[in-house]
């Protein structure tokens, strides 16, 4: 990896400008879930020790430009506050004399928030003054927030511009690692599980990972667009009829290149979209299974289920992205949760990339049974296509 971690930095009696990612969800006020304050700890508590004034930064939720209290960082200084036993003061404003003033005031060891970056329009705008206010005296810039770091906003990117050092922290560089490091040259077999509602949405990541990957398994409403294409009925499945052509385009390429491909051989359809509704199964495509008009497809079938788990038993390395169907209805939910149960006894390197599908292994408890789970939505899906995130582009080549 080529940037500068964290790890390389001296930062003993220097100021720190650390970017984190403390958009907790909020319920009157109080922190309903810490996990992403407690995520950033190991970098918290690095620079700490090592001596940093350290100034740290986030956005929460959506204010829209505006300064608005609902969206305060206040619960999360208390509770980093708690977290590293000391205290953890929250400058007003992100920008401007008072938060200058705290940040003069720090000590070496000391961390300060700043208030919601997201309260001024110039963050999203990645305005250049707003940017230089942002990183004021600090030498030293730490960007720790993965899920921001595709975005090109001040905090994250504009703000490398107005500093001398700028370096990944822990939880960025670790996401690099899973993400990008180890599908470099994986274990083989490398196995690729793609689900959820669209085929448009995963495209870029399909032919990103053609070349590397051994096997594909599709999974969710994206295989309907695919059967589609191959002639078959799917009732009233969600399709997407504008990329017919480019799923038969896929299917030619993985052929071309020897990567097998695999659509899940039948499916659960349902005629109404509700727990507890009647289901059947398809029938095993290409042997007479079809999909009726007023049913669609909702999840991956018996037989869906047996190939799927048998994949990925002989897999080596699997990334997982999105769901095999409309799991937040547990009716619809066994084929998600079969594939998620396999992935978790299986002892490959195992990478859960972001999104639906991070959401479905914790909600079965199985979060400590995988090697790595994504904490970003769109920032670990542009890393699976292969791109460059602008939060990651700017910083100091190591
Ligand atoms: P995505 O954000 O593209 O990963 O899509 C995730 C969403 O896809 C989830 O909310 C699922 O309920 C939905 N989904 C998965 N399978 C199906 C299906 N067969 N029909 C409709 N929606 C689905």
């Amino acid at each position: 990896m080529s940037k500068l971690s964290i790890r390389d930095l001296d930062v003993q009696g220097r100021e720190v400008l650390m970017r984190v990612d403390f958009n907790v969800p909020l319920k009157d006020g109080a922190i309903t879930d810490d996990t992403r304050i407690r995520a950033a700890l190991p970098s918290i508590e690095h620079l700490l020790k090592g001596g940093a004034k350290l100034v740290l930064c986030s956005h929460l939720g959506r204010p829209k430009g505006q300064a608005n209290p609902e969206f305060s960082l206040a619960p999360a200084a208390a509770r980093l506050g708690e977290l590293i036993g000391a205290e953890v003061k929250l400058a007003p404003d992100c920008i401007g004399d008072e938060a200058a003033a705290l940040r003069a005031g720090l000590g070496a060891g000391q961390a300060l928030l700043l208030e919601n970056t997201r309260f001024h329009s110039e963050e999203t705008d990645n305005d250049a003054a707003f940017a230089k206010q942002l990183a004021g005296s600090a030498e030293i810039f730490v960007n720790d927030a993965f899920g921001t770091a595709h975005r090109a906003h001040a905090s994250t990117e504009g703000v490398t511009h107005h500093v001398t050092t700028s370096a990944m922290g822990f939880l960025l560089a670790r996401e690099l690692e899973y993400l990008v490091g180890k599908l470099e040259s994986p274990e083989r077999p490398f196995l690729v599980i793609m689900g959820g509602a669209k085929v448009s949405g995963k495209i870029d990541v399909i032919s990103n990972l053609m070349d590397k990957a051994d096997a594909f398994l599709i999974g969710g409403a994206m295989a309907y667009t695919f059967r589609k294409a191959q002639g078959y009925a799917v009732g009233d499945s969600l399709v997407e009829d504008d990329k017919l052509d480019l799923a038969l385009e896929i299917l030619k390429l993985a052929e071309e290149k020897g990567t097998r491909f695999l659509l899940p051989p039948d499916s659960l359809v349902t005629n109404e979209f509700k727990e507890g509704a009647e289901t059947r199964d398809s029938g095993v495509f290409g042997e007479g299974g079809a999909i009726e008009d007023g049913w669609q497809g909702i999840d991956i079938g018996p037989a869906g289920i047996e190939a799927f788990v048998e994949e990925v038993g002989k897999a080596r390395t699997i990334v997982w992205n999105g769901p095999m169907g409309v799991f937040e209805i547990p009716t619809f939910a066994k084929g998600t949760e079969a594939v998620a149960r396999a992935v978790a006894a299986s002892d490959a390197v195992t990478i859960v990339g972001g999104g639906d599908s991070v959401t479905a292994v914790n909600q079965l408890g199985l979060d400590d049974q995988m090697t790595f789970i994504s904490t970003g939505g769109g920032a670990s899906l542009e890393l699976l296509e292969g791109k460059e995130l602008p939060g990651v582009a700017a910083l100091s080549e190591a």
